[in-house]
Parts: structure tokens; sequence; C-alpha cells
């Protein structure tokens, strides 16, 4: 028999090629399926022999996708017969090794193999994968018939390579391509541009995460493909035939704009039908759809970047009024800086010298006297310096660093609980709480522990939370809420009159105290209607039986007109900014002075 001669051989850019083909279709070290084991088990039934393999052959070894009596998963590429079928796409047989220079002092041989005989596995395209073999322990010869099968069984397992390969690149929900083939198609792209070409990739993301989870809550888990599939065929019927829709993220598809758009009248289109897609649409999914719009030059940009930048202008687009946005560096910034903030967070749970707590004193009005204070957390990073909890809260709260972050305050604050109270100090601390901290299950367990460890009376802490975090799941926070509050500890309900709830539903909260957000406080004299405002707040909690708590209180004006509305307590700039705790000690050592003069 003959083997390639290196020289001839159509050269290495037909091996880089053909390795190219094979490692897109993502098959090496997968798992054994049925589907291409019963093809090897039939070759070596057809064959009556005791090995048979699916051969894949990659730049350095022979992997076995399907394998019948083979120890290995894989083997040395040179010196086995199947690299020679993929070198040459062509049949290959070996009646007895022995007699065969190339390979009588193979490994093979020395194993006892004698007889090979392999079909290549030869792609659309033409290139061969690897080979369909056979082998035996003793020389055989073979027939016509059995070759025959022997490149059925080949034809057989490529078209199950294919259909794998096809299948790996539909998303099941959508029936779309999915981001696999985005990817592909995006190089294609790529490849074929003549140069650098402009071009627009739009995003368009059917529902916040939320409202995913809320409609799947409420109308079960059917509700998430509904929406996909429903929002899918809407899309698909503004865009006409013959365009191709990727599915790139859960509920996110991406297609590429005509040619030539005008960037700015092409995102009014969008906006309007947008719009129009809002005022006409059934109500069974109430959910925000955003578009975000990415131009970028082909020939230069990755396919990752282009996704995220259309990614991180959808995400922006919510913002909007229109909810479609155009991709900017500015957007990017914006990305970037909280990508930054959520990597270094996690160093600073690592590090905790990084963290501190600050603590902002509540004082009644009547008395005038201190009653507790509000814990702030503060973080310093070593490279980005102070950072501010308003910036950096929101995106670790939506992170895994929920649960360590709270545990971490809740520990520091109820440690210096217990130091006030030894230094005979009679003080009541506030937390901030999250969304996600509600949803932890031991959540009120580790508190109370926590209180036990330090021996602090459950009176002496007040969990803040906004109706946001309430919100997100009443079921499961109210649960953790009444454990808490049985056991002593007060709620008040943070930011008020910032979310849409209605007081009367947050009733079935436990809560007893009400914190009106600074936002009302700063507008007081701004306008009557302002000032009409929180007194409504003031005297409707009052009604409920709330203690009404005033934030932000900068001036003596505002204290003055707070006063005559008849609110309890104050917390601002005008009586103190939040403070390290030493610094609060003093603080309160000149109010007994002051009192006392
Ligand atoms: P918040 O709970 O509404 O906290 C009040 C914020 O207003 C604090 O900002 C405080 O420093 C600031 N502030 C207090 N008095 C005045 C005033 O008179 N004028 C003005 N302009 N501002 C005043 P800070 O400390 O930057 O915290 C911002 C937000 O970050 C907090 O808003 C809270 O939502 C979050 N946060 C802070 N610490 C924690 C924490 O430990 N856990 C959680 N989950 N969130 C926290
Ligand atoms: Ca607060
Ligand atoms: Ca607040």
């Amino acid at each position: 028999m003959s083997h390639p001669n290196e020289e001839s051989n159509p050269s290495d850019t037909y091996e880089a090629r053909r390795l190219e083909a094979l490692h897109r279709l993502d098959l090496l070290d997968t798992a054994p399926t049925e589907a291409f084991d019963r093809i090897t088990r039939m070759a070596a039934q057809i064959f009556n022999l005791p090995i048979s393999a699916v051969s894949l052959t990659d730049a350095d070894r022979q992997w076995f996708k399907s394998r019948v009596g083979v120890a290995h998963d894989s083997i040395p590429r040179d010196k086995a017969p199947c690299s020679h079928v993929a070198d040459t796409a062509g049949v290959v047989v070996i009646p007895d090794l022995l007699d065969d220079a190339c390979y009588r002092d193979s490994p093979l041989a020395e194993s006892g193999i004698r007889f090979y005989a392999g079909a290549p596995l030869i792609t659309d395209d033409g290139y061969s994968l690897g080979a369909m073999c056979v082998l035996g322990t003793e020389p055989r010869q073979t027939t016509p018939e059995e070759m025959a099968s022997l490149h059925d069984l080949a034809a057989m397992a490529m078209a199950q390579i294919e259909l794998q390969h096809a299948l790996g690149r539909i998303d099941p929900v959508s029936g779309l391509p999915n981001r696999k083939q985005f990817r592909e198609d995006f190089d294609d792209l790529n490849k074929d541009g003549k140069g650098i070409e402009a071009r627009v990739l739009v995003m368009v993301n059917f529902a916040k995460p939320e409202e995913i989870r809320d409609g799947t809550r409420a109308m079960g888990s059917h509700y998430f493909e509904d929406l996909i599939r429903h929002s899918v065929t809407l899309l698909r019927s503004i865009l006409g035939k013959g365009r191709t829709i990727y599915h790139v993220g859960e509920a996110q598809v991406a297609f590429f704009a005509r040619q030539g758009i005008e960037l700015q009248a092409y995102s009014r289109e969008l906006a309007q039908v947008l719009q129009q897609q809002r005022h006409a649409s059934n109500a069974s999914f109430m959910t925000t759809t955003s578009v975000g719009i990415a131009p970028f030059l082909l020939g230069q940009t990755g396919y990752a970047d282009v996704l995220r930048m259309a990614h991180s202008a959808c995400q922006e687009a919510f913002e909007m009024d229109e909810h479609v946005c155009v991709y900017s560096t500015e957007h990017d910034a914006a990305h970037l800086r909280r990508f930054t903030l959520l990597n270094k967070f996690s160093s600073a749970l690592e590090h905790t010298e990084r963290l501190s707590l600050v603590y902002q004193p509540r004082i009644d009005i009547a008395s005038g006297a201190c009653v507790g204070a509000e814990a702030l957390l503060r973080w310093t990073d070593p490279d980005l310096g102070p950072v501010s909890p308003g910036e950096f809260m929101p995106i670790v709260e939506l992170s895994s660093m929920a649960r360590p972050v709270t545990a971490w305050l809740m520990e520091t604050a109820i440690r210096q609980l217990r130091q006030w109270q030894d230094d005979g100090i009679d003080m009541q601390v506030s937390l901030n709480v999250s969304a996600t901290n509600l949803l932890e299950p031991d959540f009120a367990e580790r508190l109370l522990a926590t209180l036990t460890k330090y021996q602090v009376a459950p009176q002496a802490v007040e969990l803040e939370l906004t109706e946001s975090a309430f919100m997100s799941n009443p079921g499961k926070a109210q649960a953790t809420l009444t454990a808490v509050a049985d056991a002593g500890v007060r709620l008040a309900i943070d930011d008020f009159g910032t979310g849409y709830s209605s007081l009367s539903y947050l009733q079935s909260l436990p809560a007893d105290i009400v914190k009106i957000d600074q936002s009302f406080i700063r507008k007081l004299f701004e306008g009557e209607r302002a000032r009409m405002l929180v007194g409504a707040m003031v005297s409707l909690s009052h009604e409920l039986g709330y203690r009404v708590v005033a934030e932000g209180v900068e001036t003596q004006e505002a204290l003055d007109f707070l006063r005559k509305t008849g609110c309890d307590e104050v917390q601002g700039y005008l009586f103190a900014k939040p403070m390290p705790p030493e610094s609060l000690v003093q603080w309160l050592a000149q109010q007994q002075v002051s009192e006392a003069a």
C-alpha cells in the first residue's frame, strides 16, 4: 500500500483547514452518546471483529468519539492508520500489520493488532475528520460488501456529527440560531469583508430579569417560553422575511441592521415601532422591551465586543423614555466602572480592613435627644479610593456578595453595640438590608444568633428596608421579617415615597417606622405642593400607627417645618454627618454638655 508523501501532501493549509473544521464541531472530548455507540457496535458486528471505533484525528492524537474493545479514549497520532485515513481522505485497509513496512513496528502491532480497515469521515466541504474503523487480532481480507457497509456506517456517523452540530446552534425555545452560530457567522462576515465596513448590530431585550421572575412566579414556568415565542414571532413579522435573528441571551435577540442606515433616523424608527407595539400588544406579557443599537467596524471589532456594546446599550435603554439607545463610549465607561467596582469589591470582602461602618445620629424632635444611629457602609479601595455606597451597593446587592457583606456589617454593628453598652452608652443601631438578604433562608436565624453571641437585646437593632426590597418577593420577605420582628427587632420602611406601593399595602409588613426619603425633604422649600405632600405623608403614617423619621434634614427651616407637621424624628447634616464610632461617642458627649448648659 502507498503512504502519503510528506512533500506532495496538499500541505499544511489543508491540514490547518481540516483541523479548523474539526474544532468548529466542538466534538472533541465530549461524552459518549448512544447515537454513535450504536453505529460502532454495528460495525463490529458486520465484520465480526472485537474492535471498532469512530476516531477523530486531532493535531497530535486520535480521539475516539465512540469505541468498542478499545481501552484508551485517545492514542498518539503518529503511526495510527486512522490518521492516514484523515490525511488521504481515502479508505485504508491493512490485511496484516506485520506485513506492512509502515505499521510493522507500530504500537498497534505491538499490542497484538493484525488487521485494520478504515473509511473516512468526510464533511460536506470535503474535509476528512477521521475514520470509522474496525480492527482485529488476526490477519484478514475484506469483501466489497463489507467495505460498502463500512462506507455507509462512516456516512451515518458523519450525519450524526452534523446533526449534533446543527442542534447545538439552535436555541430550543425560540428555534433561532444561538450565540454560537452568531459567533461563527460573525467570524465569516469578518473574513469575507472587503476591508473595514461600518455595520450595526441591534439587540432587543424582551423583558427585565425581575419581570421574568415575577411573571414566572405568577403565571407558571411556561411564562418565559411563551414570552420568548410571542416576542420572536412579533419581531419576525416586523423585520420581514429573509432576515436572520440570533438568540444571544436569555431574553435577548440580535440582528444586523440594513446596511447604510443613518443612526439617529434608524433609532427613531425603532422607537416608533416599539411604541406602536406597546399600544397594540395584548396584556398577557406586561414586560419592558428595550433596544440597544451598536454601531461597529466590521473587520476591527470582535464578536464578543459587539455583543457587549449592544448589551450595554440595551441596559442603558431601560433608563430612557423611548427604551431605545445607541451605544456610546460614555455608556461603556459606566459599564466598565460597574464591572470594576464589582471586581474590586470582592477583594474588599477578603481585606475587610477596607470596609468600615460610620454612624449617623437620629434625633427625637420633641426632646432633642439622640435616640439611635444608622450604620452606613464605607469602602476605600487602594486603587479607586473611597467609593460611595450609593454607587456600589446597588450592584453588590445584585451579586452573590450581598450575603457576605451583610454578614460582615451585622457582625460589626452588633459588636459595636456591645462595646458601647460596656462603655455605658445606651444606643440603638439601624442596619440597611437589601432584597437579596431577605431571601436568604437563614437571615433571621443568623441575625438572632449574632445578637445572642454579643448579648445584645433585639430591641437595640432596627432593620431598614426599602419597599422594593420587600416587594421583590413579598412571601419570602414576610416570613423573614415576621421572624425577626417577633424576636423584638424593629423594622423601618426606608426611602418612603420613592416606590409605588401604598402605605396600606405595606401594612402587611410588621414595620413600626417610616423614613421619608430625603428627596422630599430637600424639595420642601421649592413649593407649597412639596410641603403639603410631606405633611400628608406624616399624618397618614401616624394614622396607620407608624413613627415617622425625616431623612436628609439640612436646614433649620426644614426642621421647623417638620416639627409643625408632627414628624417624630430627624436625621441629617443639620445635626451630624455619618461618622466613625469614636467620633460618635465624642459627639454624644458634646450634646450632653450643650444640653446641660
Ligand atoms: P440611605 O439608606 O437612604 O442612607 C442615607 C444616605 O443619605 C447616606 O448616604 C447618608 O450619608 C446620606 N445623608 C444623610 N443625611 C444627609 C443630608 O442631610 N444630606 C444629604 N445630602 N445626604 C444625607 P450614604 O452613606 O452615601 O449611603 C447611600 C445609600 O447606600 C444608602 O441610602 C443605602 O441605600 C446604601 N447603603 C449604605 N450603607 C449600606 C449598608 O450597610 N447596607 C445596605 N444594604 N445598603 C447601604
Ligand atoms: Ca437607610
Ligand atoms: Ca433612606
